[in-house]
């Protein structure tokens, strides 16, 4: 079965903690893609792949919209784990068939919940074991049992990456 882990990155592995730590110690928090990305939550998606080789890395987070070589680029210049296979589509919402007054109506006009179902939709149509890490819970309830939420201070942890390795290999 196919298995994909969809990744965000501000909070995931870009965390509040690591960029205080470089702060305090008068480093650069940036190179020229942006903030830096803190070595344990790099580690603890190392350990994902190392544990789930096949598993395709597709970025759901806003730093997409440089485009699929630019994060390739930033992938491959910051000799990250894996490689990066795709990134989700630009989901433009259809508010027609909402009824606002319920909480998982609402949730369906989220984005990032609809763009990682059209992706899955033309990339995956049959089964398949994926994951979510995310920091923030803004997905289609379909979708709740592969959401792994990370904590923005610290980003993805091993319990996380313990996590997302048991739904991969489900
Ligand atoms: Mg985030």
């Amino acid at each position: 079965m196919a298995k994909v882990i969809f990744l965000d990155l501000d909070g995931v592995l870009n965390t509040e903690k690591y960029q205080a730590q470089l702060r305090g110690r008068r480093r650069s928090t940036v190179d020229t893609y942006g903030p830096l990305f803190d070595p344990e939550a790099v580690q603890n998606l190392q350990k994902i792949l190392d544990t789930v080789p096949d598993a395709k890395i597709v970025i759901e987070s806003s730093w997409k919209f440089e485009g699929l070589q630019w994060i390739k680029d930033m992938w491959t210049s910051r000799e990250l784990p894996g490689s990066i296979y795709d990134i989700t589509p630009d989901y433009l919402y259809e508010p027609a068939n909402i009824n606002l007054e319920t909480f998982d109506d609402f949730r369906m006009l989220v984005g990032k919940g609809n763009e990682i179902r059209q992706w899955l939709a033309e990339n995956e149509p049959d089964a398949c074991n994926y994951v979510i890490l995310d920091d923030m819970p803004d997905f289609l309830p379909e979708q709740d049992e592969h959401v792994i939420l990370t904590n923005p201070v610290i980003g993805l942890t091993a319990e996380n990456a313990n996590k997302a390795i048991r739904i991969l290999q489900s």
